[in-house]
């Protein structure tokens, strides 16, 4: 953060904060400013003809352009094989996200002559915590090379109140693209914890809560594609600050969220009656698999989520809690999954490193008793490899192999302080 009453001035033409439209920081440096014509100018010299004008739009490319990106758009069964190789199950999901992703960048590249408005099509995912909702956003965001940022919901407020503003989510994304604002005005924003944000009932009147609905409210602008104002640097807006003006018209915005008891509603819905917290879990578990694939955004309705929000979010699709026989792949399957890096970690030596099969289903099973699901798995792993990685190294062993009593015993002495 730049210091108070320090006068900011650009490291190349010296021009202060008074003479241009924006002084970028170096990440490196704080007292390192280049300025907005600075950064023109080099752009210019490059001949990329991307002037960074804070007025460039996705409309402004010519048809040649909008042509071959649609043309070289991978197409929703590419998306679906991309997304089978980092994530494992939930094929419901991908399938949706597939054909929503690919319909939004095709709408962007779409010709221009006819007014067949193509409406945007952002995305709710619901589902169990840990289960893929944010690998997934990420992975079709790294897939399709587009600015991406992760906000939790929780930490936006009203304007106005503690926390940071709604805009703050297009701040990340304009860092994430390196405040080239024609590449952010096609990014993806995954939103999480988007169910936290629900009202506190059903009838607005009653149990008005404001600080969810506020932020909803907010958001709505952003969803429903709006020219905002954005502090380059994030934090509360003030007269001073110079804004970027950035259009969300094009941004494809991923929600996700738990909606923690949302079977309930399905239920309600459904008519059928949802068996009790005290009923066997093995029971409760499959009827709330059963229900979530019956979804649909009324029951976000009377979870809390306002018809606006829920109008903004036309695609929903739902994840599922992940088995035994999900974890166990998850260890080993998807292109960087756990057991593949600390096999590549322990080549590089020289080492070849062999998990037994006993070894997987043993860390699975650590992984559901101690419940931390998928995104324990790493941790555990790393708790039984820290001594193999100290010494191997220096051992010259060509080949080590993780048995379940070592993986056992490892685990115990680090957990149960047992030697
Ligand atoms: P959430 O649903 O809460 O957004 P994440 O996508 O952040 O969950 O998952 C947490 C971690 O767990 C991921 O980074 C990944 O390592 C692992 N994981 C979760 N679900 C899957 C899945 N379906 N396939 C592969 N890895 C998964």
């Amino acid at each position: 953060m730049a210091k108070k009453n320090k006068k900011e001035f650009c490291s190349f033409c010296g021009r202060d904060q008074n003479h241009t439209e924006l002084l970028i920081p170096s990440p490196l440096n704080e007292d390192l400013m280049i300025c907005l014509d600075c950064v023109e100018q080099i752009n210019e010299f490059f001949g990329s003809g991307t002037s960074s004008s804070k007025h460039r739009h996705v409309t402004s490319r010519s048809d040649a352009e909008s042509d071959s990106a649609r043309e070289s758009l991978p197409k929703p069964k590419e998306i679906f094989d991309k997304l089978n190789e980092y994530v494992i199950g939930q094929e419901t999901a991908k399938k949706y996200l597939s054909v929503a992703v690919y319909n939004h960048y095709k709408r962007i590249y779409q010709p221009t002559e006819d007014d067949i408005d193509i409406e945007k099509s952002n995305i709710a995912l619901v589902g169990p915590t840990g289960t893929g909702k944010t690998l997934l956003a990420k992975t079709i965001a790294r897939f399709l090379e587009v600015p991406f940022t992760i906000v939790d919901a929780t930490v936006l407020t009203q304007a106005g109140y503690v926390g940071e503003d709604i805009e703050s989510l297009l701040t990340r994304l304009l860092q994430a693209a390196d405040y080239d604002v024609e590449k952010t005005e096609k990014g993806i924003i995954f939103i999480d914890e988007i169910d936290k944000i629900a009202r506190k009932g059903d009838n607005p009147s009653i149990t008005r809560d404001v600080s969810g609905e506020g932020v909803q409210q907010g958001l709505l602008k952003l969803l429903e594609g709006s020219k905002v104002l954005v502090p380059p640097q994030g934090g509360r807006k003030h007269p001073e600050q110079r804004m970027i003006e950035v259009d969300t018209k094009n941004i494809l915005f991923i929600c996700g969220g738990a909606f923690d008891g949302i079977e309930q509603k399905i239920a309600q819905r459904l008519n059928t009656h949802v068996i009790g917290y005290t009923s066997d879990s093995a029971a409760q578990k499959r009827q709330r698999d059963n229900l979530m694939q019956f979804i649909t955004p009324q029951d976000l309705k009377s979870f809390g989520l306002i018809p606006e929000i829920i109008g903004r979010l036309p695609i929903l699709t739902h994840l599922d809690p992940l088995d035994r026989d999900a974890l166990k792949r998850i260890l080993t399957e998807p292109r960087n999954a756990i057991v593949r890096q600390y096999t590549k970690l322990f080549a590089i030596d020289g080492v070849e490193l062999v998990f037994e099969d006993a070894t997987l289903d043993y860390i699975v099973d650590k992984a559901i008793e101690f419940k931390i699901g998928a995104r324990g798995l790493r941790s555990v792993v790393e708790t039984i490899m820290i001594d193999a990685m100290f010494d191997v190294p220096s051992e010259h062993t060509p080949k080590f192999v993780v048995t379940k009593e070592y993986a056992a015993k490892k685990l115990e002495s680090a957990y149960l302080g047992t030697k």
